[in-house]
């Protein structure tokens, strides 16, 4: 901590600059850095973020040197406007807006205005000649404080503007006169008084207090915390608080406001894409109360709208606008997002921050900033966050299918998604439990966050692409469409209406098209998605820095070619068992399993045999010499049986035994704990004509492939849930044994490996004996948690909440791996296995092979591969090269 807790910026000089965002919040550090560039900002000062730390520290108090500190900077800001903050004739006004260290969107509240009261508001019609602009001023500022500062329902504004509005016949806010406007003023002051007992605030300084209480006490409030735990973002960091003189938007036709991004953030076009509004201040583009007007003429073409553009309305701001934001993305080497005000005809820069952008343009804007040289191939890479590429991995529309579109509107997030219709984010929560959920709202709100969270898509009637539902979904990766002003939405009977008559109730399906607008009735098939060019450039770069190689685990023809074209660098894990639950087998291994002795087994597991090779031979076929791991049969034998009397009798018939003796065999095999029980290696040592029946059909298919195709298979065979050398020695015999047989029949020699899964602690601990044995390990990082924690994976879904909410899990330990506990384990067994065997081959299999923080961990303990499900693969390979820039 300093001494030093206000930053003022003005005149084109500033004390902070863009490398202070922790002490100054984004928004702070930016407005300085925008300062020195020599661009146009409104001067203020920014109050740091320790303040915060010290108001929630010391029971909501300030430190005691504040207030002389921002005395000082309010008076340098009087000097540079030449006005006087709570003067009468010349008064100076203030924003004051929460700025956080990560952007936080519509988290925390804005108060505009600051200053004005029945005698400053007089001053300000005096010196801007515009009386009625003045109290426009004032009944937004009364709204703004009641709501934010005093805690006051702004619905209670908009009953008395509404009922103004209908008494004098006007429809927009636009249309109220200067005397109606005062009237207004007279009746939110009457209301506050009646409700609050306590007249609206009148002198200055009070007010100003009050809204930087109110900005640090926001940094609490439940949606804030809410959007903080949703975003990782911890609690400590705080907000800064900016204090800005104010430019106004809404001093007639010559003024605007407006928000922009330097590239689309949709597309990630190289356009300069925007909206904004005329006369009007910077909350009303937000609060998607207004429709916003495109600030180019291409963006109005776009969207089809025949409002002006700024283009076109303000042709001289434009161009400097488009000056600006040229010499912001070169200053910061990235898309920004900034916000603007005209007043009189004079821009001024609100803001600008490194904008939210979807996957799909990540990866354009990332790669292009490589080909124009702003950036360099590894810094495009360390722009994507992997998880985001779920979005570009989305499935589309199938476009051969037959839709009802009932309507269409902005296309505010892409991708497709269907559900059935809810109406509010409870009712979301509560049906996406057992449902696919679309959220339906007239706009969405902070406090729809969590709705959001649940839905699959998000449906809103209003707002437009910068609104809070299309900036909020586009973070999310959910898709939405947003401004539909076709539908006409009754909350409370829950159904909406469209223009053509079409009624959808709470409960009937939809499906949103959130890269083209589309609405349309009924569930409508979707398609793989079709990876951009740019994309698949990336990949290729990233695959240039990574070190881990990427396996994906697949068993069926179809996912190893998934696999593949997403750049799968081999099968890491094939579950075999996977291959047994297919229709037309599922007979054989239940015949094999309810068998009594070896003769009985042995009969049903040469009816698997053929089938079994058969799989193999596809998947050794698609793999194409790249390397294969075959996990031998792994889950208790007990999982294939039926459980329920009519799966029973169907059973009993179509092997032709009794039902009381498949009754009888289901009872014996069960397990009170089947996860601890017979299953893994265990069963290849009671029944080692299993695991040999599968050996047998691994190498028959493997000499097959070279046979046929001359194509030679990397074959790695993997023996799981190892506790002892021992188990992996008399296993090991017997696989040799059969390719020994396989070779003298085939008259092939095939090269393989025989290792085993490290998914037990005692493996961990005792892998200097299993390496002996084991040409290679495979973390099954999914038991080793479960056993490591003896926490059930089955089970512990319903109680796992509770543990993060009680900050005991930051994260579920399934997700991500533990790093502290288990990952001293997979540490562990890496050092004592590479002792015992220098070229051991050292992979993981478990889900966390795909999750980007665990990759981070794999490559720091010097695995060569990870292996993931197919579609995860892209994240991997991506993860896996940020792990080694
Ligand atoms: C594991 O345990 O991590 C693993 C990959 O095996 P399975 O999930 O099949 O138990
Ligand atoms: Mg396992």
């Amino acid at each position: 901590m300093t001494d030093k807790y206000v930053y003022s910026f003005g005149d084109g000089k500033a004390e902070g600059d863009s490398s202070m965002k922790n002490l100054l919040g984004g928004k702070g550090a930016n407005l300085a850095e925008m300062c020195k560039m020599g661009l146009p900002v409104p001067p203020g000062f920014t109050i740091t973020t320790e303040v915060c730390d010290f108001y929630y520290q010391n029971n909501q108090q300030f430190p005691s040197s504040l207030n002389l500190e921002i005395e000082n900077s309010i008076a340098a800001i009087e000097k540079i406007i030449g006005a006087k903050f709570g003067d009468i004739d010349n008064p100076l006004l203030f924003s004051v807006r929460s700025g956080s260290r990560a952007s936080m969107p519509g988290m925390m509240d804005t108060v505009l205005n600051l200053g004005l009261n029945d005698k400053t508001v007089i001053g300000l019609a005096n010196k801007s000649g515009n009386r009625r602009f003045a109290f426009d001023s004032y009944r937004r500022f009364i709204q703004m404080y009641s709501d934010v500062v005093l805690g006051f329902d702004h619905y209670n504004f908009e009953v008395i503007m509404d009922e103004k509005k209908q008494e004098l016949g006007v429809v927009t806010d636009t249309e109220l006169s200067v005397e109606a406007l005062e009237g207004i003023v007279e009746l939110f002051k009457q209301k506050i008084k009646e409700e609050t007992k306590k007249d609206f605030p009148q002198d200055a300084k009070e007010q100003l207090w009050g809204a930087i209480s109110a900005v640090f006490f926001s940094w609490m409030n439940e949606r804030a915390i809410t959007y903080r735990e949703l975003n990782n973002i911890p609690s400590a960091w705080g907000t800064a608080v900016n204090i800005q003189s104010m430019v106004f938007g809404n001093m007639g036709e010559t003024s605007a406001t407006g928000v922009a991004f330097s590239r689309n953030p949709s597309n990630g076009n190289k356009e300069l894409y925007g909206e904004y509004l005329i006369n009007a201040q910077g909350e009303d583009v937000v609060a998607g109360i207004r429709t916003p007007q495109s600030i180019t003429i291409n963006g109005k073409k776009q969207s089809g709208s025949d409002l002006i553009s700024m283009e076109e309305s303000m042709p001289k701001i434009f161009a400097e606008l488009v000056n600006i934001y040229q010499k912001l993305e070169l200053h910061y080497k990235d898309m920004q997002d900034i916000e603007f005000t005209v007043q009189n005809n004079k821009l001024w820069m609100l803001q600008t921050r490194n904008g939210k952008r979807t996957a799909h343009a990540a990866v354009k804007i990332a790669v292009d900033m490589v080909k124009e040289g702003l950036i360099d191939k590894k810094e495009a890479i360390r722009r994507i966050d992997p998880e985001s590429l779920d979005q570009l991995l989305h499935p589309t529309l199938d476009p051969k299918a037959k839709v009802k579109i009932i309507g269409n509107a902005l296309p505010a997030s892409p991708g497709a998604a269907c559900g059935m219709v809810v109406f509010s984010s409870q009712d979301a929560e509560k049906k996406s439990e057992s449902k696919k959920v679309i959220l339906v709202r007239l706009e969405t709100s902070p406090e729809d966050i969590k709705g959001m969270h649940v839905s699959e898509g998000i449906l809103t009637a209003r707002g437009g692409m910068t609104s809070h539902a299309a900036v909020v979904a586009r973070g999310m990766g959910k898709p939405c469409v947003s401004g539909a002003s076709f539908i006409q939405i009754d909350h409370n009977a829950k159904f909406f209406t469209t223009q053509d008559g079409i009624i959808v109730k709470e409960g009937d399906v939809i499906t949103i098209n959130g890269s083209n607008g589309d609405v349309i009735l009924g569930e409508v098939p979707t398609l793989k998605p079709n990876l951009s060019d740019d994309f698949k450039l990336l990949m290729g770069w990233a695959d240039g820095f990574r070190k881990l190689k990427i396996r994906a685990n697949a068993e069926t023809a179809l996912d190893c070619q998934t696999a593949r074209d997403f750049g799968a660098e081999g099968i890491g894990l094939c579950r075999t068992e996977h291959m047994f639950f297919n229709e037309d087998r599922i007979i054989s291994v239940r015949e094999m399993i309810l068998a009594e002795d070896l003769e009985g087994r042995k009969k049903a597991l040469a009816k698997l045999l053929p089938m079994q090779e058969r799989d193999f031979f596809q998947i050794f076929k698609i793999m194409a010499g790249l390397p294969v791991t075959i996990r031998l049969l792994d889950p208790p034998l007990h999982e294939f049986l039926p459980h329920k009397d009519q799966e029973i009798i169907e059973v009993a018939n179509q092997l032709g035994v009794e039902i009381d003796y498949v009754k009888r065999r289901n009872a014996q095999l069960k397990e009170e704990n089947p996860m601890l029980g017979h299953r893994g290696c265990r069963l290849g040592i009671s029944y080692p004509e299993i695991y040999e029946m599968q050996a047998r059909a691994i190498f028959e298919a493997a000499s097959e492939v070279k046979k046929q195709y001359n194509q030679d298979v990397l074959l790695e065979i993997m023996i799981p849930l190892v506790a002892t050398k021992k188990e992996i020695e008399i296993l090991k015999k017997l696989i040799i044994k059969v390719e020994l047989e396989v070779e003298a029949k085939q008259k092939i020699k095939l090269n393989y490996l025989i290792g085993t899964m490290i998914e037990l602690p005692r493996a961990a601990l005792m892998a200097d004996e299993i390496a002996s044995e084991a040409e290679f390990f495979s973390f099954g990082t999914n038991d080793l948690t479960q056993t490591t924690f003896g926490l059930s994976r089955d089970d512990s879904a319903g109680f796992l909440g509770h543990y993060q909410n009680a900050g005991i899990f930051k994260k579920d330990p399934f997700a991500e791996l533990d790093v502290d506990g288990v990952g001293q384990l997979i540490e562990i067994a890496v050092a004592k296995g590479k002792a015992t065997r220098k070229n051991l081959k050292l992979g993981i299999c478990g889900e966390h092979g795909g999750n980007p923080n665990s990759i981070y961990f794999f490559h720091k303990a010097g695995l060569d591969y990870v292996s993931c499900s197919p579609y995860r693969v892209p994240i991997a390979r991506l993860a896996a090269a940020k792990a080694n820039i």
